[in-house]
């Protein structure tokens, strides 16, 4: 379950739980959080690009997804509907962040993470935690067929022609336990909706152009 923190910012019980690891998604009203001296993201891309961290801080390049396992490092990924994912490994002290929008998920950003911290880290997948945090819901994701007919490779009851709602949540977690994690520790069960939840999260389907960004960042402490 998710739970929202005293600094307005959401937070996945079963990461909470883990006294080695800090983790977040904020929201518009975050208060000092995540601390941008020890934050590193991305120039997002939509792609499938991972980049592992080994220092530094602010923009490191481009891609979606980062990995580090070093201590004090905070990688942070920014999103306004798109899924925000955060991974931790609890036997390797190593952690991941992804932005997965609907490219992403069709590249299958999540998946390839999982396989990223097993290369770089030795994590073993069943090892592995995941929380899928403040994204936009099949309630209220509705696409036209240019998206929908490129789905059909996981979903091939989709509709044929005309628009159609998807599940980019539930295609995430899908990713997650392909590539190995327990489904018992994927999390996203209370992780509002950002188009149709609390207006303390930012949606570019709501708001346009004019949408802020919300930071999800994880880092081992
Ligand atoms: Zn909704």
């Amino acid at each position: 379950m998710f739970f929202k923190d005293n600094r307005n910012v959401y937070r996945a019980g079963g990461l909470a739980s883990f006294s080695w690891l800090e983790h977040g998604f904020g929201t518009r009203d975050a208060a000092d959080w995540p601390d941008p001296w020890r934050l590193v993201m991305l120039n997002q891309i939509h792609s499938d690009q991972i980049v592992r961290v080994d220092g530094g801080r602010g923009y490191l390049g481009e891609g979606d997804a980062l990995v580090t396992d070093r201590p004090g490092v905070l990688v942070g990924i920014r999103t306004a509907d798109c899924v925000p994912i955060l991974i931790a490994d609890p036997e390797r002290h190593a952690v991941a962040a992804v932005h997965a929008g609907w490219r992403g998920t069709l590249d299958q950003i999540a998946r390839k993470a999982v396989e990223k911290l097993a290369a770089e880290y030795g994590s073993k997948p069943a090892n592995l935690h995941a929380a899928i945090g403040p994204a936009i819901g099949p309630c209220c994701y509705e696409v036209g067929p240019e998206v929908s007919e490129r789905f059909r490779i996981f979903l091939p009851d989709l509709p044929v022609g005309g628009k159609t709602h998807l599940d980019l949540i539930d295609l995430n977690r899908r990713q997650l336990a392909g590539g190995g994690i327990d489904p018992g520790k994927i999390y996203s069960t209370g992780s509002p909706c950002t188009k149709c939840g609390p207006p303390e999260l930012h949606s570019y389907r709501r708001d346009g152009p004019k949408a802020g960004r919300m930071i999800s960042a994880i880092g081992v402490l």
